[in-house]
């Protein structure tokens, strides 16, 4: 198996939030050719679309793959689906939600797929949760990722234990 450092952001703010996390992580585990190697603390956020829904828990985690970029979104999407992922509407409220923030240092710009995440350089419950599993970090086309977090205009973060 080939070893591809890859960081993934996780997102819930329905139906206990927390262990959503934790089993999405757990699933996250158990994909083909995949090890969990690094998990963040868990994070409070604000939704950032519609306010009249539940905060988020959010966290980064680190994972070894020897799948591809499209391999590993597919076994992402399939867990968000067997995890009951129910989107109501664009920005709100939701199970589970999976996304590649980083692979390796590669950019991919598809219709599907979008590496480094589209939306990692404005998020702070991103920014944060994956300086703290690897501070120093360089993205592809955004650089050095504390700038970034230096960049953001404020943080509403709550680091949660779990
Ligand atoms: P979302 O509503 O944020 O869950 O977006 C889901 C869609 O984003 C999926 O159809 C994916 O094909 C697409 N997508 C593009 N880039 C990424 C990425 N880096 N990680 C996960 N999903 C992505």
């Amino acid at each position: 198996m080939s070893n591809t450092t890859v960081y993934i952001g996780l997102g819930s703010n329905l139906a206990n939030p927390v262990e959503q996390l934790n089993t999405a992580l757990q699933s996250i585990d158990k994909i083909t050719s995949t090890k969990l190697v690094k998990v963040s603390s868990f994070y409070g956020s604000k939704p950032l679309g519609p306010q009249d829904q539940p905060d988020f828990v959010n966290a980064v985690c680190q994972i070894q793959t020897g799948l591809s970029a499209f391999e590993l979104l597919e076994k992402l999407q399939k867990i968000e689906i067997e995890q009951g992922r129910i989107k109501k509407r664009h920005w709100g409220e939701r199970l589970i939600d999976l996304d590649i923030l980083l692979f390796a240092d590669e950019v991919i710009h598809s219709e599907h797929l979008t590496i480094p995440h589209s939306q990692i350089t404005f998020r702070d419950f991103v920014l944060i949760p994956l300086a703290e599993i690897a501070p120093g970090l360089v993205i592809p086309e955004f650089g050095n990722i504390q700038n970034l977090i230096n960049t953001l205009d404020e943080s509403y973060l709550i680091a949660l234990s779990h």
